[in-house]
């Protein structure tokens, strides 16, 4: 079985846990979702994933479990000395003139662990990994202090557009989630990589992430016969 990466064409050696076990509580981590990866590709996903745990459950709290969640996964981890956890969190933070003080979020690592979960439920849902012809992004939709206008509009049109249930023709299908309150997701895009995808991820049913597969076309591979 090869790894679940894409583009990638070694051979699957470790279990990797799509989304991270550490995001589930404890007597919730049964029959969790798992694709095989390489060695680099693991690595490459889990130093991200108690980064995007911090803050996912910062911005969901103190919504359903995601408080819960942080004192069991994270809290523990500043306060025993993981001294790069603690560090990334802090860095860049602005103390303002009131006394408060604002944290800038890494999105170079949220946009990692994003790609890496984007791939790992492509591969579960398919049986392969995505083609190398996809660009990824991510929009987060409940990240506070970014706020733009521009911002807005665009989660405002994304939310509308991708609101209800897809279109069959737009079903690309379903990983077999077990625990949807923790974690939940829909996949629009036509089977078999033939249109662009978008992955809609939804933490503690509050935190929202819309991950945007963009085919790039190859014009040579026109559908349209001239
Ligand atoms: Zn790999």
């Amino acid at each position: 079985m090869s790894c679940y990466f894409q583009g990638c064409c070694e051979k699957g050696i470790t279990k990797e846990h799509i989304p991270p076990r550490s995001f589930f509580p404890d007597g919730e981590k049964d029959q969790l979702l798992t694709v095989k990866s390489c060695e680099r590709h693991n690595n490459l996903k889990s130093k991200n994933d108690l980064y995007a745990l911090a803050q996912i459950c910062m911005n969901a709290s103190p919504s359903n479990r995601a408080r819960e969640v942080f004192k069991k996964s994270i809290y523990p981890q500043l306060h025993y000395g993981n001294g790069a956890l603690r560090k990334a969190l802090i860095k860049d933070a602005i103390a303002s003139p009131d006394g408060s003080v604002s944290y800038r979020v890494d999105t170079t690592r949220l946009d990692e662990f994003f790609s890496a979960l984007s791939c790992g439920l492509i591969y579960k849902t398919c049986g392969s990994s995505l083609p190398s012809k996809y660009n990824i992004s991510h929009i987060y939709h409940n990240l506070k202090g970014n706020y733009s206008p521009e911002r807005h509009l665009i989660i405002e049109c994304i939310e509308e557009f991708y609101s209800g249930q897809p279109m069959a023709i737009f079903d690309f299908g379903r990983p077999d989630l077990k625990n949807k309150r923790i974690y939940n997701v829909k996949i629009f895009g036509i089977a078999d990589f033939l249109s662009s995808i978008t992955i809609v991820h939804r933490f503690f049913g509050v935190f929202k992430v819309t991950s945007m597969l963009s085919c790039i076309l190859d014009p040579r591979q026109s559908v349209v016969s001239r």
